[in-house]
């Protein structure tokens, strides 16, 4: 066996400097494809110019894709006629597309995102609420300011963050939309919902309209549906039919709900809440198109 090169202390610890970058660059890569925002395309580009990407191994990569474990990875490098051991950098011509065909269609296969919308009262939690129970969706939780309702559970209606809390979460870029409603903060979890989707999961957002507005102005890939109260009057009855809202708060979503209707025009469907169950019918056959 060849002895290895002996190295003076200088290039011992560059040696130890490069080897902790690329570690580093290749867990930036491997976390961009968990996350979605990096497709295996991209990755096999970034290899060209990259050698610590280069170097990666292609069984390591796979595992990353949300959906692929182990087991499946070895699979489908079985499959594609690729060993274990190989890295990127010693894939072939044929190899590299045929992985690429595989992603392919792992990218076509990515969720919808639907953002329902529409005035409070409107009757979209009940909506999301039948939803959730549907295994075409995925339903996000969101996080808030306001304080919990007499049944309402941490962690399954919403994340009831302090205020601070949810500074914290602003500040961190973590929130895909996030909008003050009737005295409280509302926000959308960004990671969850771009895991969901990248996993191929139909994503619900039930939000009010400022958010569903910042949503369409970063993604192309979101539909925009507004729900519709039957009419004016059906509105009325029912905000006035919450117990849970306080005399000045109930006042505060009536005045509210009158220029959350005239937005109805940004979205690109419209349904009326006339019957809940055709609500839910008509989100699911969005999803299955
Ligand atoms: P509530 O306090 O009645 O649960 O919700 C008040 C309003 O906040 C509703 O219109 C609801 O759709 C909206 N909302 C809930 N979660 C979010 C969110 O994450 N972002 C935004 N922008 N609105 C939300």
């Amino acid at each position: 066996m060849a002895h290895p090169p002996q190295l003076t202390p200088e290039q011992r610890s560059a040696a130890l400097a490069q080897a902790t970058l690329s570690r580093r660059a290749r867990a930036e890569v491997k976390g961009g494809v968990r996350e979605g925002s990096l497709t295996i395309a991209a990755v096999l580009e970034r290899a060209k110019s990259e050698p610590a990407i280069a170097k990666m191994r292609v069984l390591e990569l796979l595992e990353s894709v949300p959906g692929v474990g182990r087991i499946r990875a070895l699979a489908i490098l079985e499959r594609l006629g690729i060993s274990v051991p190989r890295k990127i950098q010693g894939l072939g011509i044929h190899q590299k597309a045929s992985l690429l065909q595989e992603f392919t269609t792992e990218v076509l296969g990515r969720g919808r995102l639907i953002v329902l919308s529409g005035p409070g009262g409107v009757g979209k939690s009940t909506v999301a609420q039948a939803l959730r129970k549907s295994s075409d969706f995925w339903v996000s939780i969101s996080a808030t300011t306001r304080e919990p309702r007499a049944n309402e559970v941490n962690g399954v209606d919403y994340y009831f963050l302090s205020q601070e809390e949810f500074d914290q979460m602003i500040a961190q870029d973590e929130f895909l939309e996030w909008a003050s409603f009737a005295g409280a903060r509302y926000g959308t979890p960004a990671k969850a919902v771009e895991k969901a989707l990248a996993q191929g999961r139909n994503v619900l957002l039930e939000i009010e309209i400022e958010g569903a507005r910042q949503v369409r102005s970063h993604s192309a890939e979101a539909i925009l549906v507004f729900l519709e109260p039957p009419s004016w009057e059906d509105l009325v009855s029912r905000l006035e039919g919450r117990g849970s809202d306080s005399p000045e708060r109930r006042a505060h979503r009536l005045e509210l709900a009158q220029s959350e209707l005239a937005a109805a025009k940004e979205f690109d469907i419209i349904i009326v809440n006339d019957q809940v169950e055709k609500v839910v019918s008509a989100l699911l056959s969005l999803a299955r198109s």
